[in-house]
């Protein structure tokens, strides 16, 4: 097969390696610049695209949704479709106004970082399959640690996200604590003999990952205990202290209770101390999900103020969510030694070394998960952290510490909008209470009505395409959350989101009114 390039002055005709072999080199340099160009444009023009779009699933998949190409095609093209099919419909998590969820906005560094990770596609399951990517995810480990709080030398690995680090936590945590007892649930699995009911504590904020970990491991649902937090949505030591007293006088077992730093919801901490304080009278295991929270005692203003991480016997931090590193990134990390191996080593001949360990030879990091192919996800860390060292990610987060700051002190200005559920970090918890019609009064139709004007004005946000925003569910109503920590967000991205918030609540309020008052 021939190709012709499109653009006059490339190359133009060269035969394609149909059947055999790579790209040549001279055509992966020429369409690696193209490839970089993109990008730049992209990052160069990103604050004036719009965030979301109305983007409709059967029109996208229908319009993408072609037959399998029976022969290689120009990469012209393929680039273009993506410049012109994919990007403008994609959400944009790395725009400056993208509020939504939390952060997870790649830094430029890590941009770079995840093309040469791609190119070097090395396996990270094996000392000797990865030497050097092994040395270098033990030293971003290290820093990692270091960065929040927790003791450097624990045992730790990068993962995919928050969701399996909780995961893996748990099956260390169901394993010792069980062959405590006496269960080899290692060998019998849950059909363990007399094996007792065992239940995970966590507070009535926590994330689904606790309950996902809980539905994957057999541990099931209904032995969730979810344990109510305070006004404040920090999770009640008191109340765990009796959840748990209750259930092991009932003959459960407790296998661990997470905790939680930066909750979903609000972002709320709970009380670490007091809940470990709990945690080691009963001898559980307390596992720590500062998925969101954990790198924030690095903001000078932040420092102190903060719950003490290392009080965990495992933690799960989330550098994709707050320090700039590309998706995915995510460290597990735990106290306990060997407890991580004890449940998941396991090694085959074919993955023994051919001469058993030699002198100095650490474990494998497929020992501590169940996965076992692994790429490459310590380069982005190191290049990321490097770039910006310990006080360039210090000053991003204090700077995001700062936006939010002053978003609150304009929603304490408003007399209409509430900012509920105050956090320590920069995630807000935005309420619009207008005064009636359409607004607030004591019943419950006069809050479900406000329910439904804040998600009107959600979805009205959305839909300009001039930030985005998420909500929850918490116990004030439906809540607008804003969460800030993208790196390229600033002052003036702030200051219209609460233009454009304020704005549109005001119509939104307007075009509700006639409904409410026929209602
Ligand atoms: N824990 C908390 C507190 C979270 O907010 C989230 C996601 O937002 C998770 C865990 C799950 O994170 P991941 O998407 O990395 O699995």
């Amino acid at each position: 097969m021939w190709r012709r390039s499109d653009t006059p002055g490339r190359v133009t005709a060269r035969p394609m390696p149909e059947a055999d072999g790579d790209w040549p080199l001279p055509d992966f340099d020429r369409h690696g610049r193209d490839v970089l160009d993109t990008i730049h444009d992209y990052f160069a023009g990103i604050r004036q695209t719009p965030v979301a779009g109305p983007h409709d699933r059967r029109q996208l998949v229908d319009r993408l949704l072609t037959g399998i190409p029976e022969h290689g095609q120009e990469f012209d093209g393929i680039l273009a479709d993506t410049r012109d099919k994919i990007i403008p419909e994609l959400l944009h998590w790395n725009h400056p106004r993208f509020h939504g969820y939390f952060p997870t906005c790649a830094s430029l560094p890590g941009v770079l970082a995840e093309t040469m990770t791609a190119a070097l596609n090395v396996n990270a399951m094996l000392w000797r399959t990865s030497p050097a990517a092994s040395a270098l995810e033990t030293v971003v480990l290290r820093w990692l640690a270091e960065l929040c709080g927790y003791p450097p030398d624990a045992d730790g690995l990068l993962l995919a996200g928050a969701s399996p680090a909780t995961l893996y936590a748990l099956a260390a945590a169901r394993e010792e604590s069980y062959a405590a007892a006496g269960h080899d649930v290692r060998t019998h699995g849950l059909n363990a003999p007399g094996l007792p009911v065992g239940r995970v504590y966590t507070s009535d904020q926590a994330h689904s990952s606790v309950d996902k970990a809980a539905l994957t491991l057999g541990i099931g649902l209904a032995n969730v205990v979810r344990v109510p937090s305070d006004a404040h949505y920090r999770m009640r030591p008191e109340a765990l202290e009796e959840a748990l007293t209750r259930d092991i006088a009932a003959g459960a077992r407790p296998l661990a209770v997470v905790a939680t730093v930066g909750t979903t919801s609000t972002g709320a901490a709970d009380p670490l101390r007091a809940v470990a304080a709990v945690c080691r009278r009963h001898g559980v295991w307390l596992h720590v999900d500062a998925a969101y929270g954990g790198f924030y005692p690095l903001a000078p203003s932040l420092a102190g103020r903060l719950e003490d991480v290392a009080v965990g016997d495992s933690l799960v931090v989330n550098p994709q969510k707050t320090l700039f590193v590309p998706l995915d990134s995510t460290a597990l990390y735990c106290r306990r030694p060997g407890a991580l191996a004890n449940t998941f080593r396991l090694v085959p001949e074919y993955l023994a070394p051919a001469h058993g360990l030699g002198p100095g030879e650490e474990g494998d990091f497929m020992d501590l998960s169940p996965q076992l192919g692994r790429g490459f996800r310590a380069l982005k860390l190191w290049w990321v952290i490097r770039s910006f060292g310990r006080r360039g990610l210090a000053a991003r987060l204090e700077k995001a510490v700062r936006l939010a700051e002053d978003l609150r002190r304009r929603v304490r200005e408003h007399p209409d909008w509430r900012c509920v559920a105050d956090s320590v970090y920069p995630l807000l918890c935005l309420r619009y209470e207008p005064a009636p019609p359409g607004g607030a009064g004591g019943t419950a139709e006069d809050r479900a009505r406000l329910d439904r004007l804040n998600a009107a004005v959600l979805e009205a946000v959305n839909a300009s395409g001039e930030a985005f925003v998420s909500h929850s569910v918490i116990r004030e109503g439906y809540v607008i959350r804003v969460s800030i920590g993208n790196i390229r967000t600033t002052e003036e991205d702030v200051a219209a989101l609460w233009r454009l918030l304020t704005e549109t609540g005001e119509r939104e309020r307007g075009a509700m009114a006639p409904v409410v008052r026929a209602g």
